[in-house]
Order: C-alpha cells, then sequence, then structure tokens
C-alpha cells in the first residue's frame, strides 16, 4: 500500500517515500550480511557465536565464506559493511548505531584472533563499548577489613570466609528441587511485571568440568538450555542467583524479548545471532545480574531464602542474616577481579600469583580462585561484564526512582530494545 501511495503522487513527496522505504530494506539486506558475517566468524572460534536461531541458509553461507576467506578478508568484509549501514543511519538510526557498535567488536576480535594483543582496557572497550576505570588491589583493604568483621577469628581471612559459607552448601540431592523451586519464584516475579510469550520455557541440567558456574544456550522459539556446573560445592545463595541470571528476568528472558519484539516483531533479524564477545554481552550480563537485585529488592532474597529455600535445602537458619551481610560485603570486591585478570594477561604476574591475589581479594579457596582464573584465560576482559554491566544497569535503572513497577518498566526496555552501554544512564 504504502509502494503504491508513493508511486501515485507529486515528485517532491515521492522523493520524501523513497527515502525511507528502500533505506529500510536496504538496512535489512544489511542485516542479513551482518549475519552470515558474524556466523562466518564463529567458524574462526569455537565459542564466538553464544546464540543463533536465524534461517539456516544464513548459517551454510557464513561456513562458505569461512572456508573461502582469512581473517584479513573477513576484517576487510566488517569494514565494508560498516561504511554500508553507516550510510544507511537516516532511515533506523537506532539499528544502525546498534550494528555499528557490534561490528567494531568483531572487527576487535579478528583483530585479537589474528594474533594482537591488546591492552586490557582498550580490548575491553574494543570488544565491550566500555573503559574500565580500575583501582589498584590496595584500594580493596577496607573492604577486606569490613569483611574481617563479619568473620573474625585466626589464619587466613579467605579461609574464615570459605569455611563459614561451606555451612551453606546445597547437598547434591536437593540441588534440583532447591533450583526448581528458585526458578519457578523468579519467574513469578518477574512475570509480575513483564508479559512474557505463553510458549516459553527452558530446561536446565547439572554439568561438569567448565570454567563457568552456569550458562543459558538460547535455542530460539522461545526455549533456554541452562546448564549449572557442580565443579564445585553450590552454596545456597547461588539457587536465587542463577535462577534470576540465568533464567527470569536474566538470559532467557532479554533472549525471549529480543526474539518477540525485534526478530519476529520488526523483522530485525540481528538480534537472532549473538557473538559472544561484544556489547550485547555486558548489557546481558549487566542485567542478569541486576536482575537478582531487582527481583529480589532490600531484605528481600534473605525472607525468601529463608522461608521457602532453607527447608528444601534442608539447611539450618540461624546464621542466614550473617550470611547475606557477608554476600553483600564481598560484593564490593568485584573490582579487584578486574585488576587481577589485567595484570595477569598483560604478563605482570604469573598464573599462581594470579590465583594467589584472588584468594586474598576475592577470598575464595584456592579451587575456586584457580576456576576463576581459568575464566579469565578463556574469556579475557569479558569478566568486566558481570560487575561493571551490573553496576551501569544498577544505576540507569534507579533513576526511575524508587517504585519498583518503574524500575521494571525500565528494565524491559533496556532488555527488550537493541540497548548498547552508550544507551545506559549512568550519571
Ligand atoms: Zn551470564
Amino acid at each position: 500500500m504504502q509502494r503504491l501511495f508513493c508511486a501515485l503522487i507529486l515528485p517532491l513527496l515521492l522523493g520524501a517515500c523513497m527515502a525511507v522505504q528502500p533505506r529500510a530494506a536496504s538496512l535489512d539486506a544489511a542485516a542479513r550480511d551482518y549475519v552470515r558475517l558474524q556466523l562466518a566468524i564463529g567458524e574462526k572460534e569455537e565459542g564466538y557465536i553464544d546464540a543463533y536461531y536465524g534461517p539456516e541458509d544464513l548459517r551454510a553461507e557464513g561456513k562458505a565464506i569461512a572456508a573461502a576467506e582469512g581473517l584479513p578478508q573477513l576484517s576487510a568484509r566488517v569494514d565494508a559493511l560498516s561504511g554500508r549501514i553507516a550510510g544507511l543511519q537516516a532511515a533506523e538510526p537506532r539499528r544502525a548505531r546498534f550494528l555499528l557498535a557490534q561490528l567494531t567488536a568483531a572487527k576487535t576480535r579478528l583483530r585479537m584472533l589474528g594474533g594482537e594483543k591488546l591492552p586490557f582496557e582498550e580490548e575491553a572497550l574494543g570488544l565491550f563499548g566500555v573503559r574500565p576505570a580500575l583501582k589498584p588491589l590496595s584500594g580493596y583493604d577496607p573492604v577486606l577489613a569490613q569483611v574481617e568483621r563479619l568473620v573474625p577469628g585466626a589464619g587466613p581471612l579467605w579461609q574464615r570466609v570459605d569455611a563459614f559459607q561451606d555451612r551453606f552448601t546445597i547437598p547434591r540431592e536437593r540441588l534440583q528441587p532447591v533450583f526448581d523451586a528458585a526458578i519457578a519464584e523468579c519467574r513469578a516475579r518477574s512475570a509480575r511485571h513483564v508479559a512474557l510469550p505463553a510458549s516459553e520455557r527452558f530446561a536446565m541440567s547439572f554439568v561438569t568440568d567448565k570454567s563457568w558456574s552456569g550458562y543459558n544456550y538460547y535455542q530460539g522459539d522461545y526455549a533456554s538450555k541452562i546448564e549449572i556446573n557442580t565443579d564445585l560445592p553450590i552454596r545456597i545463595s547461588r539457587a536465587v542467583d542463577l535462577g534470576c541470571h540465568e533464567g527470569y528476568p536474566g538470559h532467557h528472558v532479554l533472549n525471549v524479548l529480543l526474539e518477540q519484539r525485534l526478530v519476529r516483531g520488526r523483522g530485525w533479524i540481528e538480534h537472532s545471532v549473538q557473538p559472544l564477545f561484544s556489547p550485547q554481552s555486558i548489557i546481558s550480563e549487566g542485567s542478569a545480574n541486576y536482575g537478582i537485585d531487582l527481583a529480589f529488592p532490600g531484605p528481600e532474597k534473605l525472607a525468601y531464602e529463608v522461608r521457602a529455600i532453607y527447608p528444601l535445602a534442608g539447611l539450618p537458619t540461624a546464621d542466614a542474616a550473617r550470611y547475606d551481610a557477608l554476600l553483600t560485603a564481598l560484593r564490593d570486591l568485584q573490582g579487584a577481579r578486574f585488576t587481577i585478570a589485567r595484570e595477569f594477561l598483560e604478563g605482570r604476574i604469573t598464573e599462581p600469583q594470579a590465583v594467589a591475589l584472588t584468594q586474598q581479594y576475592q577470598l575464595v579457596s584456592e579451587a575456586r580462585a584457580k576456576q576463576s582464573i581459568a575464566f579469565t584465560k578463556q574469556y579475557r576482559s569479558y569478566v568486566i561484564n558481570y560487575g561493571l554491566g551490573r553496576d551501569m544497569v544498577a544505576a540507569d535503572v534507579e533513576r526511575a526512582g524508587p517504585d519498583q513497577a518503574a524500575r521494571w518498566r525500565r528494565m524491559e526496555q533496556i532488555l527488550s530494545e537493541p540497548t548498547l552501554p552508550s544507551d545506559l544512564r549512568t550519571r
């Protein structure tokens, strides 16, 4: 109908119509090329594609491009596509801006795959669109002193913290019912504020031998596959944490909303592919972590856990409040992880030193410190996405004021729009 209208009216108006219609169509074509190109890069690095549920023919075409071309040719394709999209920005500026930011990350990742070593902050900026401000480790000493008061005694602080937390380990045979209950609660709390499609669903399984504690593999068609790593004992607070982070209102909800509103609703095919090393990830990890605070504001997490989760896990609740206070204090140490990652990745400290500093400044056992450093080796500056991403999403959402409904409305916008880190109002 709109095209016929364009063809019949005055040349002046015709010009105006032409300015919108074909450019939107060209952006659709550029978006298909973007998906194909991301899938081609994914052929060069295992794990680069976090999720893809778009057309199968694009996957095959991406494979064919990767088979015929090396990293420099793929990099040239990124440049050419970025140039094309930059010329199409007027039609749908926000859509184009998102694609350009994602392509900057792809270009950075290709440089890294080609062997280039970037300083930590530059790598983070190139991949995730944010330059983290890192503090020296000594800046975290006051937090250690505060934790010391919560867990007094002799011996290294990490040992006391670790031993205290071990008292809250969920017995292996109780994991399933505990997680089922926590996820159902996270879902119910999210569904009160965000309308989800009736067919949304996920499958959960327990796995071993991973460097992460949980992972959401989005399958498309509103379905997720959530894996929980049981290499190390799982403590009780992780049930609600992972239920919110991987599920509701975390990764699962983000993916469901992007599929429903952008991929299906607007035909923005670019959201059917999610490259792991891209600005999308800081939004995804940040919103997943802040989702815990949003779904369980203030004292609600502790109250819910004491009421429902502790009995299911068969654990006593006498020290539950102290455990909760400890976890709150430990959160202020999260930035130390980035500093340790930078020192390690830039070669100023060895792996055993990085493990020892992780024990000292994250207050964890050697086994947990080794898992943390294994993650840093595998994912590098991705580590900033959790703590920094959370703080950025929190700052933005909380600008909506103390009203919970208003905060959820802003969260829903962040989750369902092509949000970039630069869209977050952090000050
Ligand atoms: Zn995550």
